[in-house]
Order: structure tokens, then sequence, then C-alpha cells
């Protein structure tokens, strides 16, 4: 089960096509290094995605990077670099990132930059459909009212929406509505711009999704997610575009994670409260991070502090040591199973079941490591030099098998 935004309940996880899953994740935008809540998203739909694949999915997973935007923009103007230098030195950093916090490359992942083409066809059947049109300018916009659905997913009222934005009109607007959004808009000076049949410009940042999902996973998809700041308007915006586009529904199951705080404020880069990855990589092995991102549900807030670090640290360590030990018993052990093992390893399989049924309701990666930390206990409690390489091998495999789902390496590296 997992919890639908846009049911706002628990629901069965049945995929669109049998023994598969098509999962699209909002990436960042590439003009700095990424922060730990940036993180935070990668983990934990990198560990959805693993444990689907435990499961036994396939699982296609595409994550783009926003490589073009106004703070991509200003920051290359302000370093005398071009956009794409900016974009592309972020865009190697951040996959330095998620590989040191074993988050598994994504099947796909697309630049908003080589998807041009797919929004410039994707904004024309819009037009054609009279879901969007160009002002004089040569801005495309959204015809936010007319697709009927619009506040499906924030379960906002557009009445409500148009109150709030009337306050705030801009004069000289060339919106037929202030609720539009824009999906093309014209080119400033020194700007990066395509050709396009309503002007020489960039597109907006929603249609990028909309048509990156499109591409690789197709019309209809099983799973969207993100950060909860993404429910509005990003999503809200990307349904618009997608269904009055294709005519199908767009995504099945929508799953938003809570935000990361710091002294329980939210961590953002306009505060000026966050720290970034590599910065936590200074002092920390990353998979510290990763293991504390999964002590808490990803649909809880998340206070970051440094005893929270250091109580996943240790809580790693029991874990990883666990694993030595067996994997150091198993190398000095011979033989097979004995009755007494047998009956051990059948209780053993509680813990398993434990783990599953935590993460079967909603991905509880909180309860699905308590669940790791009382096999440990029970490995830690169960076994000695006297027990079989049989025995031994098989608890091990258990233990990284459940380690593998949630991400945490605890096989050592071979020795060169
Ligand atoms: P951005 O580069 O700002 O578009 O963010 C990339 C992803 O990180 C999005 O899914 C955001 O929702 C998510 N995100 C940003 N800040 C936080 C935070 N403090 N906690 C959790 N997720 C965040
Ligand atoms: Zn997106």
């Amino acid at each position: 089960k997992l919890y639908n935004t846009l049911t706002k309940q628990k629901e069965e996880f049945v995929p669109l096509h049998e023994g598969k899953v098509s999962m699209y994740v909002c990436g960042p935008t590439v003009y700095n290094f990424i922060h730990i809540g940036n993180a935070r998203p990668m983990i934990v739909f990198d560990t959805v995605r693993r444990y689907m694949e435990y499961k036994g999915y396939e699982v296609n997973y595409v994550s783009n990077f926003t490589d073009v935007d106004d703070k991509i923009i200003k920051k290359a103007m302000e370093e005398g670099r071009t956009a794409g230098e900016v974009s592309q030195q972020y865009i190697e950093e951040c996959k330095k990132d998620m590989h040191d916090m074993n988050v598994k490359p994504a099947t796909t992942h697309p630049l908003a930059t080589q998807e041009i083409q797919g929004m410039l066809d994707m904004i024309s059947t819009l037009i054609e459909k009279g879901y969007a049109y160009a002002a004089a300018d040569g801005t495309v916009y959204y015809r936010t009212r007319k697709f009927k659905d619009y506040g499906k997913l924030s379960h906002k009222n557009i009445d409500d929406l148009e109150a709030g934005h009337r306050s705030i009109k801009v004069t000289g607007d060339l919106k037929e509505d202030p609720l539009d959004f824009v999906l093309w808009k014209p080119k400033k000076d020194g700007e990066p711009y395509w050709e396009s049949p309503w002007c020489q410009g960039r597109p907006g940042w929603h249609i990028e999704c909309s048509v990156m999902s499109k591409k690789y996973l197709g019309d209809e998809i099983d799973i969207h997610a993100g950060g909860e700041d993404l429910i509005f308007p990003h999503h809200e915006n990307e349904i618009a575009q997608s269904e009055a586009a294709n005519g199908v529904p767009f995504a099945k199951y929508w799953l938003h994670n809570a935000f990361l705080n710091i002294d329980n404020k939210k961590m953002s880069k306009s505060l000026g409260n966050f720290f970034t990855v590599r910065e936590i990589g200074e002092k920390y092995d990353l998979q510290v991070l990763r293991f504390f991102m999964l002590s808490a549900h990803y649909r809880s807030p998340l206070n970051f502090s440094a005893d929270l670090m250091e109580a996943a640290k240790s809580g790693l360590e029991r874990i990883v040591t666990a694993a030595e030990n067996l994997q150091r018993l198993s190398g000095s052990t011979v033989g097979e199973l004995s009755e007494a093992e047998k009956d051990l390893l059948n209780q053993s399989h509680a813990y398993q079941e434990k783990f599953e049924a935590a993460m079967d309701d909603d991905f509880n990666t909180a309860d699905a490591v308590s669940a790791v930390f009382e096999y440990v206990k029970f490995c830690n409690t169960n076994v000695s030099g006297e027990n079989s390489k049989a025995y031994i091998d098989a608890l091990y495999a258990k233990l990284k098998k459940l380690c593998d789902v949630l991400g945490i390496i605890v096989e050592k590296e071979a020795e060169i």
C-alpha cells in the first residue's frame, strides 16, 4: 500500500502493466551543489525503487535534471560562464553525491535542454486543443480554467486560487486570466534560447516534466514523485498539461516526501540555513546520511541535528559490525545445516516478514530499520564459531538482502 496524494488515502499498488513499474521523480535544478534537503527525495524514492525491485518488479525509473532556468543563467552571468558550463558541472557533482549516497542511477536521466522539440510539440498540441494560447509578445500560456480537473492533486478550489491571484495581479499582464501559467517565454538579452513558432525563447519549468515523462515512460505512468513543495503548482500544472495533451490520466499514484528541516525550520537555499551533501560528506560517510534519512517515515518532517546523525552513525555501525562478524565466521567455518540451525533459520524469517510488512505499509522505513536491528540482535545472539558455514551464510545473505533494499552497503570491498 502507498499513500496517494491524489486521493489522500493509502491505496493498494496495482501496476498499469503486470510486473512493471514506471516511475518519474522530479530532479534538481543544477546551479549549485545539492543540499541535504534535495537528497531526501533522492534517497527515499531510490529506496521505493529498490523495494519494488526486491518484490520482483522491473522498474523504469526516470529522473530529470533541470538544466535551463533563471537561477542557472544568473549564476553563469555572475561567473562569466555559459549556462551549459554551469549546469554540466553541477550535474557531474550531483551524480558524484548520488553515487556516494548509494542512490542508483536512474534508468534515464533526461536533460531539459535535450528535449526542447518534445516541448514544442506538446505546446503546439495544447494550442490546437484550445488549452494554450500565444500572447502578443510570444509568451505561450496555459489556459488554466479550461482544464476542469485543475486543483485535483493539491485539493485546491480554483475560485479560491483566483481570489488569491487577483490581489497580486500585475498590470500590463498579457494573460487572459491571472491563473494562466507559462509554457514558453521570450528570451532576454544574453540568455540561451531556441527557435519556436511563437518567439525565440525557452520553456517554462512545468512543461519539461510532462514531456520527459511522456517520452521515456509513456502517456500513463504508475508513480510520479517529488518533494511536497512540488504538489502546487508544479505537479498540478504537469497534470493539466499532460492530461489535456494526451487525453488520458497522467500518473496513477502521486508520492511526496515531507521536508528536511533544520532547527525545526525548512531547510532552503533562500533562507541560507542549509548544508550541502558535500559538506556532510567531509564529516561522515554518506551512508550515515542515507541511514539518517531512512530512520523517519518519508511523509514525516525530519529535523536534521548533530545528535541524530551521531545516533544514525552508531546504528549503522551496529549493522555493519554484525555483517562483518558473519562474513568473518563464514571464512572460518565449514559444513551443512544442523536440525537446530534449521529451526533458528525458520525463526529468523519473522524479521524479514516484519521488514516487508513495514515496507508494504507505505514504505515505512523507520519500522523496517527497527526490524533490521532486531534481526541483527538475533544474529549476534545466535551465532558462534561452532555453527556451520551454511547457517552463517544464510543469515548473512538475509541481512545483505534487507540492507540492499535500504541501500545500505554491508559487504566489505574485496581487499586488493
Ligand atoms: P529543486 O532543485 O529546488 O527543484 O529541488 C529538487 C527536489 O528536492 C524537489 O523534489 C524538492 O521538493 C526537494 N527538496 C528541496 N528542499 C527540500 C527539503 N528541505 N526537504 C526535502 N525535500 C526538499
Ligand atoms: Zn517536475
